[in-house]
This record gives structure tokens, sequence and C-alpha cells, in this order.
């Protein structure tokens, strides 16, 4: 698999050419702020390498995908999300068109924050 799509959003974002509020990055993960927030903390967590969904995650994948996942309860603590269980945040990851993907580079949603949102 191709590591950066030329036509790709978030690959333009990983390689600086659009301009994005970082949150955390290393040497294989990104996270940035949504552009159009639907919750207090809103924030995209996406591997570097253009992956273009979660339909097409393969094995060597996985322990990448691990690391995401256990990122998350940080990036939600330092960015506001409240304490489980009273606070807590939300993890999506939207997949093709029924599944209401709209960027074709994998990435989570990580929501949280005092409700109500203006989505979710
Ligand atoms: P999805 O529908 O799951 O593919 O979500 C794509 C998300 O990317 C949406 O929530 C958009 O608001 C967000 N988004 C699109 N372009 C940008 C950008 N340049 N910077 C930050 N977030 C973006
Ligand atoms: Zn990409």
């Amino acid at each position: 698999m191709m590591s950066a799509d030329p036509n790709c959003i978030f690959c333009k974002i990983v390689a600086g050419q659009i301009p994005s509020r970082k949150a955390y990055e290393d040497e294989e993960i990104l996270v940035f702020h949504d552009i159009n927030p639907w919750a207090p903390v809103h924030l995209l967590v996406i591997p570097k390498i253009h992956i273009i969904s979660m339909a097409h995650v393969k094995p060597d994948h996985h322990a990448l995908l691990g690391r995401m996942m256990g990122l998350m309860q940080q990036l939600a603590a330092e960015h506001g999300c409240n304490p489980y269980p009273d606070g807590g945040f939300r993890i999506v990851s939207n997949t093709g068109k029924e599944g209401g993907q709209e960027v074709h580079h994998l990435h989570f949603h990580l929501m949280g924050g005092p409700r109500p949102w203006a989505r979710g």
C-alpha cells in the first residue's frame, strides 16, 4: 500500500501542506482538532500512513492501531474530557459510504466534554 495519497486531505495535513491545529504527534500518529467540532473536545486521531478506512486494516497495522487506541484516554484527559464515569468520551470511526465516511484516510473521532453536544 502506498504510504501517502497526493489527493488525500489528511495526507496533506500530515505533510504540512494544509494547516491543522495539532494536539499530538509522533513518528506514526498525528492528532489534530476537527475543523467542525460536534463536541467541546473533538480530536481526529490518524495514522500518518494512508490507510483508507477500518475496512482496509491489515495485520501489519494492528500494533499501530493498538497504540492509537491506547493513546486516546491520555488525549481525552489532556484536552478537557472529564474523568470516567461521569465524564468520559466517545470514539467513532466512520467507514464507507453507508458508514458516513467523508474523508477516506482512516481516522478516529475522539469526542467529549460536557453535554449537550452539537451532534452525536
Ligand atoms: P468523516 O465523516 O468521519 O470522514 O469525518 C471527517 C472529519 O474531518 C469531519 O468531522 C470534518 O469536520 C473533518 N475535517 C475535514 N477537513 C478538515 C481539516 N482540514 N482540518 C480538520 N478537520 C477536518
Ligand atoms: Zn491519506
